[in-house]
């Protein structure tokens, strides 16, 4: 059993003050498979009260600097990708070569990226013919508290970590309970990196403890949270009482509309990509809008697609998809498709219960309803596993209109051989991305939601701006 009980708080690994013990379970075999410790209070007031005094000297480090500490970070991860891909494989269930490639890929990928938005980044800049005494500070926004999930961890500790590193933040960084050992690697990458002590801080920590205690922190500037709507209502909340900055990545129930004219491959593309992850990603395409002249072929191919998934344990090599999380994730999934059928929806692959042979650990059976409307509540709700829901429509208008009738704003997909036609979706999807013809977003482009999907945004150089504030200097000479 891997034990992990201690912080990473003002450049040295550490003894909990005020922590208990938690049990991290393997989703592949339901067996526990580390151990770690739950902060507390005690722990929350020393990382912050770290971060806060190393603030001043690193936000007035030159950014040039700052980068040179990402470009560091950068090696060690790479040096240290394998450990990562373990760890994330054993603790949330990924399948290993999809750890190593899509998981732990992702995170050298944001962190290079970063590193090139930062080099163009103007940190400090005239204001030109519209004001020319002026000029603009963009100013590290200080002590953050960021709070990241269990489904992507290092691409969304990364995503948040580095941005705040350049930006010239301080940061306090909890990780999910469920995914943690991944983010103690990541600490151990950055320790290795030299930072001045106090800048990067680690504490472990569930929702209702260091969670809730980063959020009500006085001390505490920003919190930059993803993870699903519920926490963000709470967070936002907790810190309304000091005004801090809250940044929010939610949840998600992305459409993926295909029209006629899409290419014979779109249905295919949006059953592997809604599956992908186990079906855990916060931009899954999970509700799949089929024009009606194409609708009966669509089911017959998403039936076909998601039967040939394999599904297995996390350490196996090759394209299959692992377990879900938790226990907790895999009833909820197992009630919204009974839910499905109850409703009326008509299953047409998988559905309740484990794959065959498979009958411990967190299998869901990759599952594809059709004849589903968008009242349904499977059409509703971010059910987080491997099922799709199927939903015809007529005319462009009412595709339009179905996908945007929810209360999330993600990603939304859209399949056409018509250029006109993506480009007027483009800007009718009410989401924060729009995904075209199979093409994905680029490292440099924003990531973020509108509605309760939440705001802020996260990549490039907007990424960098979350942590700023902007600063307006009258009579510059
Ligand atoms: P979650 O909200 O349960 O937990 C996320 C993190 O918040 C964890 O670290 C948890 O300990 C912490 N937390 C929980 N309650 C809290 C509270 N009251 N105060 C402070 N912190 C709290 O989410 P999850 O189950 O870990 O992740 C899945 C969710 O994350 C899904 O809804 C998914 O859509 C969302 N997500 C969003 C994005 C995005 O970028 N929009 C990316 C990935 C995941």
């Amino acid at each position: 059993m891997i034990e992990k009980r201690q912080f990473y708080i003002n450049g040295a690994w550490v003894n909990p003050l005020a922590a208990k013990d938690h049990k991290v379970i393997n989703p592949s075999t339901e067996e526990p498979c580390a151990v770690i410790s739950l902060g507390g209070q005690a722990d929350t007031d020393a990382a912050v009260a770290a971060a806060k005094a190393a603030f001043p000297a690193w936000m007035a480090t030159p950014a040039a600097e700052r980068i040179a500490f990402a470009e560091k970070i950068l090696e060690a991860y790479k040096a240290r990708a394998e450990d990562m891909a373990q760890a994330i494989s054993l603790e949330m269930g990924a399948p290993i070569d999809m750890a190593r490639e899509q998981q732990v890929g992702a995170g050298s990928w944001h962190i290079a990226n970063f590193i090139a938005a930062a080099r163009d980044f103007a940190f400090d800049e005239p204001l030109g013919d519209h004001a020319p005494n002026d000029r603009i500070i963009h100013e590290a926004v200080g002590v953050v508290g960021m709070i990241t999930p269990w489904n992507w961890p290092m691409n969304q500790v990364t995503l948040k970590v580095i941005a705040g590193l350049v930006a010239g933040c301080t940061m306090i960084l909890k990780p999910s309970e469920e995914s943690p050992l991944n983010a103690v690697i990541f600490a151990e990458i950055v320790d290795a990196a030299g930072l001045p002590k106090g800048v990067f801080n680690l504490v472990n920590g569930d929702g209702v403890g260091v969670g809730s205690q980063l959020t009500a922190h006085p001390d505490v500037d920003m919190i930059s949270f993803t993870g699903s709507s519920r926490a963000g209502r709470i967070i936002s909340k907790s810190a309304a009482d000091t005004l801090k900055r809250v940044s929010l990545e939610l949840g998600g129930k992305g459409a993926n509309l295909i029209f006629a004219d899409a290419d014979d491959k779109a249905v295919k593309r949006g059953v592997i990509r809604c599956m992908n992850n186990t079906g855990q990603s916060c931009n899954a395409p999970t509700r799949m809008l089929v024009q009606r002249e194409i609708y009966d072929q669509a089911v017959e191919i998403a039936a076909e697609t998601a039967n040939a998934i394999p599904v297995g344990p996390a350490n196996e090599a090759g394209r299959h998809i692992g377990p879900v999380v938790n226990e907790v994730q895999f009833n909820k999934i197992q009630d919204l498709i009974q839910q499905g059928i109850d409703e009326g929806a008509r299953l047409v692959a998988g559905g309740t219960g484990r794959p065959d042979g498979l009958n411990r650990g967190f299998y869901v059976k990759p599952t594809v309803f059709a004849d589903v409307t968008n009242e349904m509540t499977i059409a509703r709700e971010e059910i987080f596993g491997p099922v799709l829901s199927i939903i015809p429509f007529d005319t462009e208008e009412d595709g339009i209109r179905i996908a945007n009738d929810t209360p999330y704003g993600l990603t939304n997909y859209v399949q056409t051989g018509d250029p006109a036609r993506a480009n007027r979706l483009a800007r009718a999807l009410r989401s924060g991305m729009v995904e075209m013809n199979g093409q994905s977003r680029g490292a440099g482009s924003p990531f973020g939601g509108m509605k309760q999907s939440g705001h802020g945004r996260e990549g490039g150089k907007w990424g960098i701006e979350d942590f700023l504030e902007v600063k307006s200097v009258s009579g510059w000479t």
